[in-house]
């Protein structure tokens, strides 16, 4: 027999990781116990050596998904412990528990969801029951430590019942800080808008009774979550759906539904393993499925998933008694910040709804649903937000850095900050071109840096002068008076790859739709090597005159056009008839003209443009649009490709003949399918052809893939089998989105690896 004792720090404390310990020490014949200390946990645990170490390596590979482990530490202890017979959950010794890292919100736990329809329970039915392992965190917490009263709970105080709970060592909910009752916790309201004010019309069950029959009837009603409201429908019903899109000037893009059960899921998606465990965890974030059937294509047009998560609070368990599937879609105008606060919501979606199911505790961290995907087991964060946020990431740099403020981008807002050696990635803030998100950014900027008690000693930023984020950076290091680093936005891609696993030299490829380039111009097809912290553009898609700017963006019949104006101008009248785009002849006569100094390399564009030529989507409703459709025509299987040619001395990729052969495939009345499926084969295979050239040039075979265009999962797939024989291993975002919304950790991590 031994003695260990065991350390571990990160975020363990109030996610259920006590009980955790004790149930995988019961696993492991393992006696002793496991108690929160000021700087985590502490375990002490007595049985045979290798029973000892296969409990740890357990415990570190199996801990719950909302938490963290930062370090951990075994000792032996030489000196007698006394015989333990159990192993249990010791009393805490401190009262507060400090701990400098908070939780993120945990979706309901099967437990409370089974005391909630239990008739003989004192929780049944009651919409805001939660315990120790389950319940809102980060979206409740005001103030460090995490304690009731530093929490937007503190106005309730608990009942007797609910006192025994909080202060009984044994019990569920022992601790809880959220913890509350029928009896002493906050209740529904129903919110109706009678002559343009807010009334509230019916309370706790007869306000859910009403949003019931609400829903029912075909209305679309506001129902406030754990971060914010979300719009909320009957989604088999085609004309609410319809009417939920106009009004949230929607025409297309994807709404989120939450179903009942998988069962449910499965009717219309395929649900894979790893998919299934991401959809029932303690995140529960939107998972995107594949679609088995076109039902529900009103929900999701011409794109191939569809946005699935499951219950995750108490009062979506109860919903569900009476619905199988709703739209669940985020209580906001367009892209605007999400509606957290109750006054400011029933202003603002006033043109959507006039009934709100919302309740009486302030939200006080707005945190939108997160969205996961997968590409075979691997994950991608598409959305980064609740339940992952905020989850520091190691950056495994020695405690000698300095504390780092790094602003992100613009397209999809999110800002890092770092003290020691713990990355802190803030939640999803949305497009920092509207009003309402650069103040959702300020909001949680401020909250980050006083519940972690950051003071930020140097300031990173995109190189982009326009930028929000860029400019809201350089105000922050003038006031403050600290050194400001700019760092170009795609290379900054490809260092969030390298700082999620610990890489110093790697071939970089950095595919999205926007970026400023160190010339200047918009890059976005980019292959970077990385080596000797020295960062060289090795190749880019050949530069593309950006006729009509941020337009040619939004609408990719136009690139459409400057692509083929450029590589088979006698195409340009049959595939661009002048009936179907009558702006035609204005952007025809500035390439003419040669008068366009913007030049773009960006890969998202190249997307857009053979989504219009092969008649696929013609305008960007959403971002992303034309690429997620011009994916769901394509096979993942498919092996054919067209061919393309490197101007070495130059440093380009000439795609000519790629758009003279899908021109040529049009006439010769091949698929969509087959062409779309040829066209993401051909970019797999340039990335590996880059890569062999790059590799013999350089040595290296690390290659780091990151940007927005690595969101596609065919091309992944198709990249990974490309890859798949070959000595080169590659690497993807995990834990950050590949997305803009990763950029904050590339940017600390090219500034650290330059500083060491
Ligand atoms: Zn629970
Ligand atoms: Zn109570
Ligand atoms: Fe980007």
């Amino acid at each position: 027999m031994k003695h260990a004792e065991i350390l571990l720090t990160g975020i363990v404390q109030g996610v259920g990781f006590r009980p955790f310990v004790k149930r995988t020490a019961l696993k492991h014949s393992i006696k002793g116990y496991v108690e929160n200390r000021e700087f985590g946990v502490k375990i002490i645990a007595s049985a045979q050596k290798n029973n000892i170490e296969e409990f740890l390596l357990d415990i570190l590979n199996n801990a719950p998904a909302v938490s963290t482990i930062l370090t951990h530490s075994i000792q032996y202890i030489e000196s007698e412990l006394p015989d333990f017979e159990t192993f249990e959950i010791a009393p805490s010794k401190k009262k507060g528990e400090i701990s400098a890292l908070i939780p993120p919100d945990i979706a309901t736990c099967d437990q409370c969801a089974r005391e909630i329809s239990d008739k003989k329970d004192r929780h049944f039915s009651y919409p805001f029951t939660n315990c120790t392992n389950c319940g809102p965190r980060f979206s409740i917490i005001q103030s460090i430590p995490y304690d009731r009263k530093n929490t937007t709970m503190k106005k309730f105080i608990m009942c007797d019942d609910c006192n025994r709970e909080y202060t009984t060592v044994s019990d569920r909910r022992y601790h809880a800080q959220p913890n509350a009752c029928q009896k002493c916790g906050p209740e529904l309201r129903l919110i109706e808008i009678i002559d343009e004010k807010p009334v509230a019309t019916e309370r706790r069950e007869r306000a859910f009774d009403k949003t019931v029959s609400l829903l029912q009837k075909g209305k679309i009603v506001a129902i406030k979550g754990i971060g914010g409201y979300h719009l909320v429908c009957n989604a088999v019903n085609a004309e609410v759906v319809k009417k939920l899109r106009t009004l949230k000037y929607r025409p297309q893009k994807p709404f989120a539904l939450m179903a009942r059960d998988i069962k449910t899921i499965e009717e219309y998606c395929e649900i894979h393993k790893c998919e299934k465990e991401m959809l029932q965890g303690q995140q529960k974030p939107i998972v995107l499925l594949n679609k088995r059937n076109n039902t529900l294509d009103h929900i999701a047009p011409g794109v191939k998933a569809l946005g699935f998560m499951l219950p995750y609070t108490p009062l979506h368990y109860l919903l569900f008694k009476h619905f199988r599937l709703l739209v669940f879609t985020s209580g906001n105008i367009s892209e605007e910040a999400l509606e957290n606060n109750d006054d400011s919501a029933y202003q603002n979606l006033a043109n959507i709804t006039k009934y709100y199911l919302s309740y009486n505790r302030e939200i006080f961290n707005r945190i939108d649903d997160s969205i996961v995907t997968f590409a075979d087991t691997q994950q991608i964060l598409i959305r980064k937000a609740r339940g992952f946020v905020p989850k520091p990431i190691n950056i495994k740099k020695g405690a000698e850095n300095p504390q780092i403020f790094a602003a992100g981008a613009d397209m999809k807002g999110s800002f890092g900050l770092t003290k020691e050696n713990i990355f802190l990635g803030s939640q999803y803030l949305g497009d920092l071109a509207f009003t309402s998100n650069m103040e959702f950014y300020r909001e949680s900027l401020n909250y980050f840096k006083s519940i972690f008690e950051m003071k930020p000693e140097v300031v990173i930023a995109d190189s982009h002068p326009n930028y929000f984020s860029t400019q809201f950076a350089q105000d922050f290091a003038d006031e403050q008076g600290l050194p400001i680093h700019n760092i170009q936005h795609h290379k900054a891609h490809i260092y969030s790859v390298m700082a999620e696993h610990d890489l110093e030299n790697v071939l970089g490829i950095s595919f999205d739709g926007t970026g400023f380039g160190d010339d200047g111009n918009i890059w976005g097809g980019e292959f970077f090597i990385i080596k000797n912290i020295e960062c060289e553009r090795f190749a880019h898609l050949n530069y593309l005159p950006m006729v009509s700017g941020a337009r040619a963006a939004k609408e990719p019949w136009r690139m459409a056009l400057i692509y083929l104006f450029k590589y088979y101008p006698e195409a340009v009248n049959s595939i661009i008839p002048e009936d179907k785009f009558p702006q035609k002849d204005m952007i025809f006569l500035q390439l003419l003209n040669d008068t366009v100094k913007l030049q773009t390399s960006s890969m998202g564009r190249f997307f857009d443009a053979v989504a219009s030529i092969i008649d696929v989507c013609h305008y960007n409703s959403y971002e992303g649009e034309a690429a997620m459709k011009l994916e769901a025509f394509a096979d993942e299987n498919f092996s054919e490709y067209y061919h393309f040619e490197f101007d070495k001395q130059r440093s380009l990729i000439n795609v000519s003949k790629i758009i003279r052969s899908i021109v040529q495939d049009i006439k010769e009345d091949r698929s969509k399918e087959y062409i779309s499926s040829k066209y993401h084969f051909t970019i797999a295979r340039m990335v590996f052809d880059l890569c062999k050239k790059m590799k013999s040039e350089y040595g290296i075979d690390s290659v780091a893939l990151s940007g927005g265009v690595f969101q596609n999962v065919v091309l992944i797939n198709m990249i990974k089998r490309v890859f798949a024989n070959s000595d080169f291993t590659l690497y993807w975002n995990e834990n950050v989105p590949p997305n803009d919304a990763g950029i904050a950790l590339g940017q600390v991590y090219s500034y650290l690896l330059k500083s060491r």
